[in-house]
């Protein structure tokens, strides 16, 4: 049973901790057990996190966009028990918040009913082979034909991609320069061509997709042409505390493993758990953990009721709480000694787990600018 004391910190309401416990009681009674067929586990897994209601978290409803605080709970649940399970429930919301957030009534009611039921698995496409974190330099092109959109390029990294029933795909549309050229268009995945699958260390389904002319009409577009630039960062910014929640629920998990193994692995009359430096190194990872959780919350907080910006909030989330995990479970691979490295054991899977996290939605780096830029926005003022 994860650790769950944080749930009385001031940041939450009721519904907050009556979702963690429904989702812990749903975690340790029906979590689907994998098949070994990586595409249909996440199909079920995102069936069956619709059916129990737990999607409807991720998409908006008609008058209230995701609750940061419930999306952050339900990811650290997650991952504490399932890396694909968490990665199928986010990207529900990732792979839709476009339309959560700047899509038109038709478009909500087309769509977002069959992401929160678990009908259709959602995907956002906004990586191409040659530029990732510099997202304004996104090559692939959309051109207006009569009453369509003709898009043409080549997507890669696309989680979901060739489970997906649609990809929010970020395409130059030539309004401006850079940034200011850009627009997002929800893409059936029938319109494009899987062109490859790739494989990463902590499986799940990913791909390098192409779009050759592809068709889709006017009404496609989400927002105005040339504000796909900040419907996708503002998308991101929305789950980006999230990031930081996974790898929380990995870090704890990591650190309960570390516990538990430590109270268990006998040095003569004594334990692991026994020797101070085996203690210090918990004591480090219970800090790392607990500064993790209050960034994290502390910054869900700001995005649902705070009333303020807080997107330097949101990058110390995600920093801290990725790249602290990736220590924390480090520390618990090595209390594992031998048995860390065995493949089939939780923490070496962690150890997995955790490393894309640093990467994606904003690397690490890309968060330091975000604090630093917005910490001398108001230098010296
Ligand atoms: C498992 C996984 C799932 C993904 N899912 C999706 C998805 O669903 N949709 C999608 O669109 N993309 C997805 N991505 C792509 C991901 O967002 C990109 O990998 C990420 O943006 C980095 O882009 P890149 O790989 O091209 O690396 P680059 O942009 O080439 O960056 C390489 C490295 O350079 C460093 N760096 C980058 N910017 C700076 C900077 N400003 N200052 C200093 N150093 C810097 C960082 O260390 C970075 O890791 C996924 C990636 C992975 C690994």
């Amino acid at each position: 049973m994860p650790e769950r004391s944080f749930l009385s910190w001031p940041f939450f309401e009721p519904r907050h901790r009556e979702l963690a416990e429904k989702l812990q009681r749903w975690c340790e009674g029906e979590l689907p057990e994998p098949s070994g067929d990586l595409d249909e586990d996440c199909r079920t897994l995102v069936r069956e996190l619709g059916s129990a209601g737990f999607l409807k978290l991720s998409v908006a409803d008609a008058k209230h966009r995701p609750d940061v605080r419930s999306l952050a709970i339900a990811r650290e649940t997650l991952a504490y028990h399932s890396a694909l399970a968490d990665f199928a429930f986010a990207m529900q919301g990732l792979g839709s918040g476009a339309i959560s957030l700047f899509g038109t009534v038709e478009q909500k009611r087309e769509w977002l009913p069959k992401v929160a039921s678990g009908q259709a698995v959602a995907a956002f496409a906004m990586t191409e082979p040659e530029c990732g974190s510099d997202a304004a330099n996104i090559q692939t092109s959309a051109m207006k034909d009569g009453n369509e959109w003709v898009i043409v390029g080549e997507k890669t990294y696309i989680s979901n991609g060739g489970i997906a029933a649609f990809y929010i795909t970020f395409a130059r549309t030539g309004e401006g320069e850079g940034a200011r050229g850009l627009s997002a268009f929800i893409v059936p995945a029938d319109a494009v061509e899987v062109a490859e699958r790739i494989e990463v260390i902590a499986p799940h389904p990913l791909a390098r997709l192409k779009y050759d002319n592809v068709r889709v009409p006017g009404d496609a577009i989400i927002g105005e042409p040339g504000e796909g630039f900040r419907i996708g960062m503002e998308t991101l910014n929305l789950f980006r505390v999230t990031v930081g929640a996974a790898a929380l629920g990995f870090a704890r998990r990591a650190l309960d493993e570390a516990l538990s193994w430590a109270r268990n692995r006998r040095f003569g009359n004594a334990t692991l758990a026994d020797n101070a430096v085996t203690q210090e190194k918990l004591a480090e990872m219970a800090l790392a953990v607990d500064a993790s959780a209050l960034l994290i919350y502390r910054a869900a907080w700001q995005q649902d009721v705070g009333g303020t910006d807080n997107r330097r909030a949101a990058a110390m989330a995600k920093l801290h709480a990725t790249e602290s995990a990736q220590r924390v479970i480090d520390a618990s691979v090595q209390m594992h000694g031998g048995a860390g490295v065995t493949w089939g054991q939780k923490v070496e899977e962690l150890y997995r787990d955790i490393r894309a996290l640093r990467i994606y939605e904003g690397a690490s780096e890309v968060q330091r600018q975000i604090i630093a830029r917005d910490l001398l926005k108001g230098a010296g003022k």
